[in-house]
């Protein structure tokens, strides 16, 4: 049970991650994974983004000053993009990455594996939001962990919970605390062969 939940709360904040805030412009950033062979060694321009729970994005790009020259009229302007994004509540656990070039106005997204980029969702969710374009599916191990053993630290205190009050609640009756059998009296449970607490 709290394996599921730890997986449903690393994508939950897709459902917010849009409205994270712009935070830094750090130009020596550096891409935010490393690029393809082919592509310049830095950017020179990074952001990075976040202010919501449990979402950070950062972007870098190279050769964006260029484009806004050329009014993205010049096509042998090329522009390298990539965003990485990172999601999951309370640690963020599972990320993705971005790739792609830009040629004057078209927009070539830079084929890499599925592990990388996520899954693609269906255009009803995705509702032109770039964070929520692909499911992330790489895992951040130590954030995975950790989420998971928080979530297994509630679901077991809320099953120990429940259990401990059935128990008073039976004690107080005059009940057996094991299956609930009318006691009357009796030291041990004819039921389920419980000895019965003597308060
Ligand atoms: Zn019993």
């Amino acid at each position: 049970m709290a394996i599921p939940l730890a997986l449903l709360f690393s994508w939950i904040p897709m459902l917010w991650a849009h409205r994270a805030a712009y935070h830094t412009n750090d130009g020596d950033a550096g891409w935010p994974e490393p690029p393809p062979a082919d592509w310049p060694a830095q950017p020179d321009t990074a952001n990075s983004f976040s202010g919501v729970w449990g979402a950070h994005v950062e972007g870098a790009a190279h050769n964006l000053g260029k484009l806004a020259e050329t009014r993205r009229q010049d096509p042998t302007v090329i522009v390298h993009w990539m965003s990485r994004w990172e999601f999951g509540v309370p640690f963020r656990s599972v990320s993705r990455v971005a790739m792609s070039t830009q040629a004057g106005r078209t927009i070539t997204p830079t084929p890499i594996s599925m592990w990388q980029t996520g899954l693609q969702t269906p255009n009803w969710f995705r509702g032109g939001l770039a964070a929520r374009e692909f499911v992330p599916v790489r895992p951040i191990w130590w954030g995975l962990l950790a989420n998971w053993l928080i979530f297994a630290g509630l679901v077991w205190g809320g099953v120990a919970a429940i259990s401990s009050l059935r128990k008073t609640r039976r004690r107080r009756r005059g009940l057996c605390e094991g299956c609930g059998y009318v006691m009357a009296g009796l030291a041990t449970c004819p039921e389920c062969g419980l000895g019965r607490h003597v308060s």
